[in-house]
């Protein structure tokens, strides 16, 4: 496998602000292909059923995502899909609902024959779950799933909420990954998005996970949030420096109150966008990389060692719902409300209606809600997708190789929209009718991706999807 091609931060800052208004458009952060609003109603439970029926005649290894719904309390900013309630005892009700979906989709899926290489946990706020519930739902899993030694075992937490006991029952329960929430520590941004969380609540949790021998801290940031400010931002990465975690996650805020109404708080003057919004994105990774983090992909960062980063130097990164991870060739099954699964021809997703999915799951059902089988062509364009993405390069020998196909003949249209993208500086061309992305390339990788998308109408709006800058 080649070496990625190089990157160097100070190119970012030399990207033209014309250029940047021309690049900064609404397209998917394709962590699936096709992505999510192109799956259909009329994938139903026959369809997960036969989905699961094949995952087990195929026999790969699986990756496990657990959703944990509930919040305390909304943040305005938040795209997730959450029940925001204070009533504690509807954890344990969700938890025996998902240990039945466990044992239905662990028989369909055959999981005693195979193993478990990855294990997430997401939300909502999986510490909304009392300690106790977290290891009796982790010992839950494993008895159905057999895991890998030396899986991933991570878990999202909300550091309002998580107390030094749920450290200790996460480390306990055999977790080895632990992630959570910053977005930024400016006390003025924290009380717009109503999420106030002090440094040193962060720092003491950080303390307790090293404690606990979790072997990897990954902290979220977001650029783009209201009231946000260059030098607000500067100073919230100078902390983050000294917590010194393994991995840095940096999203973009995605501005979308027709399909989050909670945002529609914001004041639109306040929300940093183009040239602005890029400045604070380029000092992250500017700041990030003098550090001594490695770049991944288009929005993690990764300290040298750190699995994401060997993943990259050897072309094992792989991209999914959880965003840059380094196990590729798994299925993927998604236990609780509103949780996604991804098979080698199907996608789907469960149903995202709290009550409607626990009556199917009661019932003995499968709560699949929507999804899509795929065609041999959105296969090999999720395998380029893929390579874009992770390796930063269109490779027609190893697409070839991986696929049987002519990639020149197959994506000639595609490559014939490539020459704009050249003459930007996105991407430069390579011996054999291949291209590989620059340092510009690397983070407006999605427009490049954008060109293999079969299902993009070009001439649509496309709001439902976050703009790539
Ligand atoms: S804690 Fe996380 S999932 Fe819950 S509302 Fe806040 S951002 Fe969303």
């Amino acid at each position: 496998m080649r070496p990625p091609p190089a990157f160097d931060p100070a190119e970012l800052g030399r990207i033209p602000a014309e250029l940047l208004a021309r690049y900064d458009v609404a397209g998917p952060r394709y962590t699936s292909y096709p992505t999510a609003p192109i799956w259909t109603d009329s994938f139903g439970a026959d369809d997960y059923e036969r989905a699961l029926s094949k995952s087990a005649a195929d026999g790969r290894p699986l990756s496990l995502y657990v959703h944990i719904p509930f919040c305390e309390s909304l943040c305005v900013y938040c795209g997730c899909s959450v029940v925001i309630t204070k009533q504690r005892e509807r954890a344990t009700a969700y938890v025996e609902h998902v240990e039945r979906e466990i044992v239905r989709i662990a028989e369909l899926a055959g999981a005693a024959g195979r193993e478990a290489v990855q294990v997430a946990w997401g939300g909502g706020t999986p510490t909304y779950l009392p300690p106790d519930l977290i290891e009796r739902l982790l010992d839950s899993i494993r008895t159905h799933f057999p895991v890998a030694d030396g899986a991933e075992v991570g878990i999202e937490v909300d550091p309002r909420v998580t107390t030094r006991e749920h450290v200790e029952a996460i480390g306990r329960a055999g977790f080895n990954r632990i992630s959570m929430g910053i977005q930024d520590f400016d006390p003025a941004v924290q009380e717009e998005i109503h999420r106030v969380q002090p440094y040193e609540l962060t720092r003491d949790l950080i303390a307790w996970c090293r404690e606990a021998g979790l072997a990897s801290v990954n902290v979220d940031l977001v650029y783009g949030l209201p009231l946000q400010t260059l030098a607000g931002f500067d100073d919230t990465i100078t902390q983050v420096l000294t917590l010194e975690p393994d991995r840095v996650s940096a999203f973009s805020y995605a501005h979308v109150p027709w399909l989050k109404p909670a945002q529609s708080k914001f004041r639109p003057a306040t929300i940093p966008v183009g040239p602005e919004k890029f400045a604070i994105f380029v000092r992250l990774v500017e700041r990030l990389t003098d550090a001594g983090y490695d770049f991944i992909g288009y929005d993690h960062f990764a300290r040298p060692g750190n699995e994401l980063s060997e993943a990259q130097q050897t072309g094992a990164l792989w991209r999914n719902f959880q965003g840059f991870t380094t196990k590729s060739g798994t299925d993927l099954i998604g236990l609780g409300v509103t949780s996604i699964g991804s098979f080698d021809d199907a996608f789907v997703q469960c149903d995202k209606d709290l009550g409607a999915w626990s009556a199917t799951v009661r019932d003995g059902g499968l709560p699949a809600k929507r999804g899509m089988w795929l065609s041999d062509d959105d296969r090999i364009r999720r395998d380029v997708i893929q390579d874009v993405m992770c390796r930063y390069r269109f490779d027609p020998a190893a697409i070839a190789a991986r696929t049987g196909i002519d990639p020149l003949t197959y994506f000639a249209d595609a490559l014939d929209g490539i020459a704009p993208l050249e003459a930007d500086g996105m991407l430069v061309r390579e011996p054999g009718g291949g291209f590989a992305l620059t340092s510009r390339g690397r983070v407006f990788v999605r427009n490049v991706c954008m060109l293999f998308d079969a299902h993009l109408d070009p001439d649509a709006e496309r709001p439902v999807f976050s703009r790539t800058v």
